[in-house]
């Protein structure tokens, strides 16, 4: 039934966007001395390598992570972000990309929580023997979608959701909308981060006016696209991220970085970037 594995697209264009602002919203949150939860609704292994069968056979980190690793004028927060990738390569090279719980355990305090659920066996056993034993974290071979309703509010009431599914079949789509409205009445205060493909199929176009739909207050969207999908209308033009109750930071943080990817990562004349918000 899940046949999706992130091995084959890790540290690929839409990798880098998603955990880019991932680590823009932590770095915000940090800002607080108060701790915080950070649920992660599709948590991957956790960790892939790069020089695996999976990553080689498609090759597609070459085209996220590999265009930046060796750029000596990147801006501030994508330094920061290949910082993260390159104390996962203790050794130098580019041999390993960090998942988003990877991520988020680097730049969580130790008073935070890190909540992760996995629902395949092979990356819930990765992700398991990799952080199951650090403190603060529970890893979960659970649905993600079920699951978030336990998660929320969080004891301190400073929460953030990542919710980042394989979008395989066309149910995902509608459980996004549907675990979003749930956790906004158990939490409306949180910041949720939801990652959505670009592809030819309307439930992906339709999802970021749905999602406007759902949010109480301030929503934030950002979608890079970097190439022309195929002549059939498969592959992964480009992606989005949509975030209900943004940092207030985040726009012209974002404002600043997403001109610089599209040249950087854009693989045809017409890669793009849209950016835009309702403040709260
Ligand atoms: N968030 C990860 C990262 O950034 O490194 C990547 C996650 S990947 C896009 C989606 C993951 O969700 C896959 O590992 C898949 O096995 C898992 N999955 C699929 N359906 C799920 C569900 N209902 N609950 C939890 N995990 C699920």
């Amino acid at each position: 039934m899940l046949a999706y594995r992130h091995a084959f697209h890790a540290g690929n264009h839409a990798d880098v966007l998603k955990h880019v602002v991932l680590m823009l919203v932590l770095r915000y949150m940090n800002q607080k001395d108060k701790p915080y939860r950070l649920v992660d609704t599709h948590a991957g292994a956790g960790g892939y390598s790069l020089e695996g069968r999976y990553a080689q056979k498609k090759g597609e980190f070459e085209q996220g992570i590999g265009r930046l690793w060796s750029r000596d004028d990147l801006p501030p927060a994508i330094a920061d972000y290949v910082e993260r990738v390159r104390s996962f390569n203790p050794e130098g090279a580019l041999e390993q990309y960090p998942g988003s719980p990877a991520f988020a355990h680097m730049l969580l305090r130790e008073k935070d929580q890190l909540r992760l659920f996995e629902l395949h066996p092979t990356d819930h056993r990765i992700l398991e023997a990799y952080l199951g034993h650090a403190k603060g974290v529970e890893v979960k071979n659970a649905d993600g979608f079920d699951g978030l309703k336990g998660m929320l509010p969080p004891p301190s009431r400073r929460g953030v959701v990542l919710m980042d599914p394989s979008y395989e079949g066309h149910g995902d789509y509608a459980r996004v909308v549907a675990t979003l409205r749930d956790a906004l009445q158990r939490f409306a205060e949180g910041v949720y981060v939801v990652w959505y493909p670009q592809v030819q199929k309307v439930e992906a176009a339709q999802l970021p006016k749905r999602l406007e739909g759902v949010a109480p207050k301030g929503w934030l969207h950002a979608r890079l696209t970097v190439q022309q999908p195929d002549s059939q209308g498969f592959g992964l033009a480009g992606s989005g991220v949509f975030v209900i109750n943004p940092p207030y930071t985040l726009h012209d943080e974002l404002l600043a970085l997403l001109p610089w990817l599209v040249d950087v990562l854009g693989q045809y004349d017409q890669a793009s970037y849209l950016l835009e918000q309702r403040p709260a």
